[in-house]
């Protein structure tokens, strides 16, 4: 059995004590769901509230250009927040663009891809894969008549000479099983295929080096703690660029949308993935959440999240659960189990501050048999927490709970 001293004694060499102080959490609740929606950072209200008064009220249309006491320059934010992230996902200055949803960007991603693969007509991705990624390539499918083709098990095996993009999420969102980037993007490129990454569920929780693919996409509200809704990210790589051609010819992804011309010239670098006016007050909330990852060793999370997610694991297997995550270190940041009752665990461990989420698994026949999952962001969770938080499902499971009939319906977010 593990005791709470043994955690404790991990939490002496978890590097993060200090970065945990710069989240504003609320008192008494162990927050496992920051692979959906991180939580705030102390200060990022206050920054929003200074661009709110001295850029947009006093500024006004002049903050878009710099401001001459500081400030401003809001045309060239996204470029900003963009470089913040290039180094958490093995990126340089300049690559990394943001300003729509990760389901926008992955359309933009995919069309400029099929573009540069005109004689392929294959998107290949995997069965299991988050919904949107799917049905993105399905819109762009019925557009174009590209084939979207589903693959299980080893993506190595499915890449056939016809794919014009394997376009795969790092991280899975159900189990947590991650791929070998490295080994899935040289396979494709040994038969011409380009590939894209999906990394909602990896950037800033794992280390990851992006840069031997083609193109990648991320979520920033989950571990880069944007807030909700905050925009996603697209990176292509730098020798792509001026072949690529993203669909959504927007103006601000012009060379120089100020000249207001007829015809559309893309910009030379990465600002040719933008389309519209970006979200200035959302890249502003973002910008303030990157502040957390200053200085801080990508590898030293990676090892965090892994220690955390393996003392998670062996604390379930205490309890017996059916845990779905891998063992192996091909996996995310979080852990899951299955169980018939997974969706009142979740709501009854809610009840008792320990917040998680539930995934239905169509995949798996009845409909109720769907996975509890639990996020662990190295930057705010410890070791105490961890064994904390299985205390509280032990009792969650002993007393039942999950059988509240509270819980026998569910809500429109699970
Ligand atoms: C969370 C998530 C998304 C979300 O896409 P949005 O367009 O931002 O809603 C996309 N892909 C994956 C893999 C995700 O985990």
């Amino acid at each position: 059995m593990i005791s709470r001293e043994d955690c404790l004694q991990l939490d002496r060499r978890w590097p993060f004590a200090e970065t945990r102080r710069g989240f504003d959490l609320p008192e008494g609740l162990i927050y496992l769901d920051g692979n959906s929606l991180g939580p705030v950072l102390h200060g990022t209200a206050d920054h929003l509230a200074d661009v709110v008064a001295g850029e947009w009220r006093s500024g006004l249309i002049r903050s878009w250009n710099p401001l001459p006491g500081g400030g401003g320059d809001w045309i060239g934010l996204a470029r900003r927040v963009g470089d913040r992230i290039a180094p958490l996902i093995g990126a340089g200055p300049g690559e990394v663009h943001v300003g729509d949803s990760t389901s926008v960007s992955l359309f933009k991603t995919m069309a400029a891809a099929a573009r540069m693969r005109p004689d392929r007509h294959v998107i290949l991705i995997e069965e299991g894969t988050f919904p949107t990624d799917a049905y993105i390539a399905s819109g762009l499918s019925g557009l174009t008549g590209l084939e979207v083709r589903f693959f299980t098990g080893d993506p190595v095996r499915a890449i056939g000479d016809d794919v014009a993009l394997v376009s795969l999420t790092h991280v899975d969102f159900r189990t947590g099983r991650a791929f070998d980037m490295a080994e899935v993007t040289a396979a494709a490129h040994r038969v011409g295929a380009l590939v894209q990454w999906d990394l909602c569920h990896s950037v800033g929780a794992i280390d990851v080096d992006v840069s031997a693919a083609d193109f990648a996409v991320g979520c920033t509200y989950k571990y880069l703690n944007g807030g909700p809704g905050s925009p996603a990210f697209i990176w292509v790589r730098r020798d792509h660029l001026p072949a690529v051609h993203q669909p959504i010819t927007g103006w601000m992804g012009h060379a120089a949308p100020f000249e207001m011309t007829l015809e559309h010239t893309p910009a030379a670098g990465i600002a040719r993935m933008a389309s519209g006016t970006p979200p200035i007050l959302a890249l502003s909330a973002l910008e303030h959440a990157l502040t957390a990852f200053e200085g801080l060793s990508m590898s030293d999370v990676r090892a965090a999240s892994l220690s955390l997610t393996e003392l998670f694991m062996a604390l379930l297997d205490e309890q017996g659960f059916d845990v779905v995550t891998p063992r192996s270190s091909a996996r995310g940041s979080q852990v899951s189990f299955r169980h018939p009752h997974a969706y009142g665990i979740v709501q009854a461990l809610i009840g008792r501050g320990v917040i998680g989420d539930y995934r239905a698994d169509p995949s798996a026949g009845t409909d109720r048999d769907g996975i509890a999952r639990f996020g662990f962001a190295p930057l705010y969770i410890s070791h105490a927490d961890v064994w904390d938080a299985a205390e509280q499902l032990r009792a969650v499971m002993r007393q039942e709970e999950y059988a509240d009939p509270a819980y026998s319906s569910r809500n429109a977010v699970t």
